[in-house]
Order: C-alpha cells, then sequence, then structure tokens
C-alpha cells in the first residue's frame, strides 16, 4: 500500500482527519499525479503536512536500479514498492511521442515459453496505486530524454511484466487513476491494454473503458501451434479469442491490434501469415510484427530480416496493415518479453 493507492476522497479523509482543510488534499493529489512531485518538491504545502505525510502515507516509489539506451531516449527503471513487489518500468521516447510500458503483475503466470517473465513464473499482484505509480516515475524519468523526443509521458502500453486480465480489477482501476483530469489526464485513446488472449478479462475492458486500446498477443493463427506457444490458448481458444475481439471491436469502434513475436523456424512460415490474414480482415486489426527478443530460458531465435520482410509481405498483400517493431532497449533488457526482475544484477 503506498500513498498512490489513496483517491482523492480518501486522502481528503486522511488529511482533514489530521486538521488541515480540505483543499489542502486537492493541492497534495495534483502534486502528486499532475506533477509527479516527491513531498519534498511540494513547497506549496505547510513543512508540518509535509512531515506527516512522509510519516504516515510514505511514498514507498524506490528506484533500485536505471538503465539507458539508444542515446538516452529508451530508460528502464526498476522500481520497489514497500517490502514487497519489485517491477520493472521502460520509456520509450520517440520524435512525435513518449511512450511508458507499465507492469501490472510481478512476474507472470501465463507460462509463455519465449518470455522472460513468464519464465521467472507470478511472485505477486501490483495494487492499483503500484500500476498507476509507475507513471510517477515515467514522468520523472521523462525530463531527461534528450531534445530530440517530448519530455513528458504521452502514451502508455501494458506490455511490461505480468498478464493486465489477470489482475483485472487493479488494471482497470489504474486505468481509471491515469486518465483522471484532476490527476495525470491521459487521453484514454493513449492508453493500450495488451493480453495474451484472456477472454473474460477483454469483455470486462470493453465494458468498463471502451475507450481505451486493445493489443492481443497471438503468435500463432492455429490452435495446435497456439497451444503450444500460449498455453492459455486451451482455455480460450482462437474461435473464442476472434469472438471477444469482435464484441470489443463493435463495442468501441476501435482498431484493434494483434501482436506476433517472430520466433525463427516456429511461427514465422508462410503458411502461418496465410491463416493469419483472413483473422486479421475479420477483425479488421493491425498487426504488430516484434523480432523475438532471445530470453535466458528459452533457445528460440528472433526471424531473420528477410523472413520478416516476407511475412510482412503477405499480409500487406493480403489487404491487413502491418508494422516491423523495431527493438528498444534490447541491450537493457527493456524490450518486449525481456523483463524479468532479478535482484542479483541489480547491484
Ligand atoms: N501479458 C501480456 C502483456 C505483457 S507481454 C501479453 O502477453 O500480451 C507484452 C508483449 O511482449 C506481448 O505481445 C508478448 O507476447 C510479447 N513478448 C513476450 N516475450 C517476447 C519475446 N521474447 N520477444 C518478443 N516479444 C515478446
Ligand atoms: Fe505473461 Fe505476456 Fe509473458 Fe505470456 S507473454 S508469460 S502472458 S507476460
Amino acid at each position: 500500500m503506498t500513498v498512490y493507492d489513496l483517491g482523492p476522497g480518501e486522502l481528503a479523509e486522511r488529511i482533514e482527519g489530521w486538521g488541515y482543510p480540505r483543499y489542502r488534499a486537492k493541492q497534495l493529489y495534483a502534486a502528486l499525479w499532475g506533477r509527479a512531485a516527491t513531498y519534498d518538491e511540494m513547497t506549496d504545502l505547510p513543512t508540518a503536512l509535509r512531515d506527516r505525510l512522509a510519516e504516515e502515507l510514505p511514498e514507498h516509489l524506490e528506484i533500485l536500479a536505471e538503465r539507458t539506451a539508444d542515446d538516452g531516449s529508451t530508460r528502464k527503471g526498476l522500481i520497489r514498492f514497500g517490502e514487497q513487489h519489485v517491477v520493472e518500468t521502460v520509456l520509450m521516447g520517440y520524435r512525435d511521442r513518449v511512450t511508458v510500458c507499465v507492469s501490472s503483475q510481478a512476474g507472470c503466470a501465463m507460462g509463455c515459453g519465449f518470455c522472460a517473465t513468464g519464465q521467472m513464473g507470478l511472485k505477486g499482484n501490483l495494487t492499483a496505486g503500484e500500476i498507476a505509480a509507475q507513471m510517477v516515475w515515467a514522468a520523472r524519468a521523462a525530463r531527461h530524454l534528450p531534445p530530440s523526443t517530448p519530455r513528458r509521458v504521452t502514451n502508455v502500453v501494458f506490455m511490461g511484466m505480468g498478464e493486465p486480465m489477470a489482475n483485472y480489477r487493479a488494471t482497470r482501476d489504474s486505468i481509471s487513476r491515469l486518465l483522471d483530469p484532476a490527476g495525470m489526464d491521459l487521453g484514454a485513446r493513449h492508453v493500450t491494454v495488451s493480453t495474451v488472449g484472456v477472454v473474460p478479462g477483454i469483455r470486462r475492458l470493453a465494458a468498463d473503458h471502451p475507450q481505451v486500446g486493445l493489443a492481443v498477443s497471438f503468435h500463432a493463427a492455429d490452435d495446435e501451434l497456439r497451444n503450444d506457444l500460449v498455453p492459455v490458448n486451451r482455455l480460450w481458444p482462437l474461435a473464442e479469442l476472434e469472438a471477444a475481439i469482435t464484441e470489443w471491436r463493435n463495442r468501441t469502434h476501435r482498431r484493434p491490434s494483434i501482436e506476433w513475436a517472430m520466433i525463427d523456424g516456429v511461427n514465422d512460415s508462410d503458411r502461418q501469415a496465410s491463416l493469419l490474414v483472413p483473422i486479421a480482415r475479420r477483425l479488421r486489426a493491425h498487426v504488430n510484427l516484434i523480432p523475438m527478443n532471445p530470453t535466458p530460458g528459452s533457445t528460440s531465435r528472433p526471424s531473420s530480416r528477410r523472413r520478416i520482410a516476407t511475412f510482412a509481405d503477405i499480409l500487406r498483400n493480403g489487404g491487413v496493415p502491418v508494422t516491423v517493431r523495431d527493438t528498444r532497449g534490447r541491450e537493457i533488457e527493456a524490450a518486449c518479453g525481456q523483463l524479468r526482475w532479478e535482484l542479483a544484477r541489480v547491484g
């Protein structure tokens, strides 16, 4: 539990209980979320109040390590919340936007073999405050981005550690916090949740946050291969997944994304591309091809550039919009699927 777990009403209750007027809570909330300020920086609040806050509602946002890559435009933070959870968050600056990749769980129970987070298993669920507070770290870190990118966070993707739909309520509430106009005031259209295909979660997200974007990690276009790569496919096979995404699209009127890690000799064949074309067309989805990032627990390798280009061509020729993702932050193990908290390596 951190101060970031408290909403405006709960903060007001605490502070009024200490004898301060209600508007102090508003100031505090705006400072915590709108300015990403530390208590030390909240000079508009009385010193006695700041001392009491530090004492009774500690920030609990401890940066264990920070690393940078890509000439400073990619930054990875290893964050500890209280005694309990350690997670990784990645900030990526581009010419026109700054995207933060947040974690929803410490580790993950979904067991995708090619993913470093999956290889470590589930260590614990994050609270809504812990998920949202990663944006506070990011907002601070964004001030150090090079001049070639904006210096404030514009987008957030739930593509860090963990499966957001397996920690649904915290994910939902963290999104509400990030969108709050009195705080961070992020646009819902600038938030994307990535799921491995947890069907009930897709349905709930459409109902709770119809403006938020959806990315679904497919990696295979037939059940046999997908059962191997993504074990939850046994629970929610492709036909059910497709039905849920269709419902989501009808409700949100947004274009879903299909994520596909390109794994050499495994899911990068012409046949898989051809099977994907009709699925992506029916869903009117955009396909993101991610060259697989190597991980310690898997011998799988990324597909060659030529193979990725051919795969992308088959999709394009079939009328499917495709992007080949860059491999940002690979050398600091900050890329998709590489997040894996290891205290031994923090030092
Ligand atoms: N659990 C969610 C979100 C976190 S994973 C999900 O699976 O969608 C974020 C993205 O990284 C997913 O698209 C996932 O499939 C992808 N990914 C996992 N391991 C990877 C790897 N080794 N190389 C490239 N992408 C990977
Ligand atoms: Fe979990 Fe996503 Fe990694 Fe699968 S790819 S193990 S769902 S984090």
